[in-house]
């Protein structure tokens, strides 16, 4: 990769002097690729502002001829993409309540079918990289160039102290899978506040993401929507200076990162040993259990399992949150294959 693609803007579109003041700063940054500017707005509880519409694209058709800059923005329905035609906006996105609903994404496809617009498309709100991949897949069938992939993290349970979970194992198999396309990372949405917003940016590069897309307003505090994770103009320009060189990911010829790398190798063969090992006992104990009638769950068991594990985690610095997951896998793992064993007879 040479240099990142940057994407940055509103949230939303507010007002024609809030986009001007915003759009006079951006393109004066080289980075900055494309602005972005949401013109209607998925919104989580109704009464909350949705976006003006028409009047946003207009001033943004203005703006994009006059500072010769890009516009994009989020499309929800048919009527939406008729418009952006309508006035001129050429690159759109498919938001992350979108891409969750095969319905909607097929609608738009037909809509967007033939119109020559790039198409970006956000992650599904939930961690499930084929829903994902289906959007896209979908999109292409259709003859829509799909311009890049957005991760803007996941809606969880316990979002571990983001607005959205980054979950980065699910763009990293996003990538693995479709290696030929854009990568950008959305590290405002994952990360809910300003503060937070160069750390997850800075994340994303290294991890060998193709770009950023960014929300900046000149006064985030009044913002209409998503006040709390916009940036400043400035604050978008101080974190451009600090992000990494984009780091390569060919295959380097290192000898010590190949020694290290065999030494991987080796402990990973042996987890994968001890993992087959356990899942054997497992299946002994399903048949003791059988033959003394007792259930395949046994909860004080496992909570004593997870306790003595956790304890020993801690002593070695692993963190505990990764060790109870993997314990929970594993735990999971080993009922299926006793009821599997239990069943049998
Ligand atoms: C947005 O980009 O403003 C937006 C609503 O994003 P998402 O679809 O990721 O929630
Ligand atoms: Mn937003």
């Amino acid at each position: 990769m040479d240099r990142p693609i940057i994407i940055a803007g509103p949230c939303s579109a507010e007002s024609h002097e809030q986009l001007q003041q915003t759009v006079a700063q951006l393109a004066k940054m080289a980075e900055v690729a494309m602005i972005r500017a949401g013109v209607w707005k998925p919104r989580t509880r109704p009464g909350g502002f949705e976006g003006l519409g028409e009047p946003a694209l207009r001033w943004m058709q203005e703006l994009q001829s006059e500072y010769h800059i890009p516009f994009c923005c989020e499309v929800a329905r048919p009527e939406h993409v008729e418009l952006c035609t309508r006035y001129g906006i050429r690159h759109v996105w498919i938001g992350a309540r979108t891409t969750a609903n095969p319905f909607m994404v097929e609608e738009l496809c037909e809509a967007l079918r033939g119109s020559g617009m790039q198409v970006m498309v956000k992650n599904p709100m939930n961690p499930d990289v084929r829903l994902w991949i289906g959007a896209i897949e979908r999109l292409q069938q259709c003859g829509i160039t799909v311009g890049a992939a957005i991760h803007r993290g996941f809606s969880m349970y316990d979002n571990r102290g983001y607005r959205n979970d980054p979950l980065w194992e699910v763009p990293i198999e996003l990538h693995r899978r479709l290696p030929d396309l854009p990568l950008l990372c959305d590290p405002s949405h994952i990360a809910g506040s300003a503060d937070l917003v160069p750390t997850v940016a800075r994340a994303a590069m290294q991890l060998g993401f193709d770009g950023l897309i960014v929300e900046v307003h000149p006064h985030p505090e009044s913002a209409l929507t998503d006040p709390q994770q916009q940036l400043t103009p400035d604050a978008l320009s101080k974190l451009l200076a600090s992000l990494p060189q984009p780091s390569s990911t060919s295959q380097p010829t290192e000898p010590a990162l190949d020694m290290l790398r065999d030494k991987i190798d080796s402990i990973d063969h042996e987890l994968i040993q001890l993992l087959g090992n356990r899942m054997a006992v497992s299946k002994q104990i399903a048949d003791v259990k059988r033959q003394a009638g007792m259930s395949v769950y046994q909860p004080i068991r496992w909570e004593a399992v997870l306790t003595d594990r956790l304890q020993q985690a801690k002593c070695l610095g692993l963190d505990q949150a990764f060790t109870k997951e993997i314990l929970e896998k594993i735990h999971g793992e080993s009922v299926r294959v006793q009821m599997d064993n239990t069943s049998d007879s």
